[in-house]
């Protein structure tokens, strides 16, 4: 299944996005900026303007998916009703998560021999499971939050001293020669201290609004996050998950 048109869709939004900013940390949306309409004829609310807190996949009176025409507008944090801000609670979000993938499921809708509906719920799954891939993990949720800022972060932006690549190389150098799963979930945690680290630095960073300074942070955790992908691998080599 190819989701790349959804995404370049969904994702290209920093413009329409802004619309969308919450106010505070739990807020709600511009409630007039979510306005969809239900086109089953007979429903009470048909051509009746359905504005919603939050993004809308269905008609509250008869459930059927809403085509929305601003779907491109609607930023991951919309998808899911939550503020746009780093901090997320991703236990909720998990939960969430659930309950739309079922909610939506194409198969159920495929069962009502619809093919509208069907093809509606394909792309609210889609956009439902990008969303959460980008919201799920502080790297990537770091990313999307500069692209909203008008900031995406470009390769090679940020000079990296000397001294701090020099660490990174010795870690990397420590993960290749790891021999034992011991010698690996030694560095393994020592690794996920440093990124929690890091998680906590760009938390207070975008709270202050200190866009560059969470710049700078989300670069070098770029590199934190690569050496925990190795020894997620070297782990899988040894057995010793999945
Ligand atoms: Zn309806």
């Amino acid at each position: 299944m190819s989701l790349a048109p959804l995404r370049r869709i969904a994702f290209r939004l920093p413009a329409a996005a802004a619309r969308f900013k919450r106010e505070g940390g739990g807020g709600r949306a511009a409630s007039s900026s979510v306005v969809a309409n239900c086109d089953r004829s007979e429903c009470p609310l048909k051509s009746e303007a359905l504005s919603a807190e939050r993004f809308l996949f269905s008609c509250p009176s008869c459930r059927r998916l809403i085509d929305h025409p601003e779907m491109s507008s609607f930023t991951c944090f919309a998808v899911f009703g939550i503020g746009r801000d780093f901090d997320v609670d991703t236990k909720a979000l998990k939960k969430e998560m659930k309950t739309l993938q079922t909610a939506l499921h194409p198969d159920k809708f495929a069962m009502l021999d619809d093919v509208e509906q069907t093809s509606l719920a394909e792309s609210w799954s889609s956009l439902v499971n990008d969303s959460y891939n980008r919201l799920l993990r502080p790297l990537e949720r770091a990313q999307y939050l500069l692209e909203l800022q008008g900031q995406p972060l470009a390769e090679g932006e940020i000079q990296i001293e000397p001294g701090f690549l020099a660490e990174v190389m010795e870690v990397n150098e420590e993960v290749a020669e790891a021999e034992s799963p011991a010698d690996l979930s030694g560095i393994s945690e020592a690794n996920k201290a440093v990124l929690k680290s890091y998680v906590a630095k760009v938390s207070k960073a975008f709270r202050e609004g200190r866009i560059r300074d969470a710049k700078v942070l989300v670069a070098r955790m770029k590199y934190f996050n690569t050496i925990q992908d190795k020894i997620v691998e070297k782990e899988t080599a040894f057995g010793m998950v999945g």
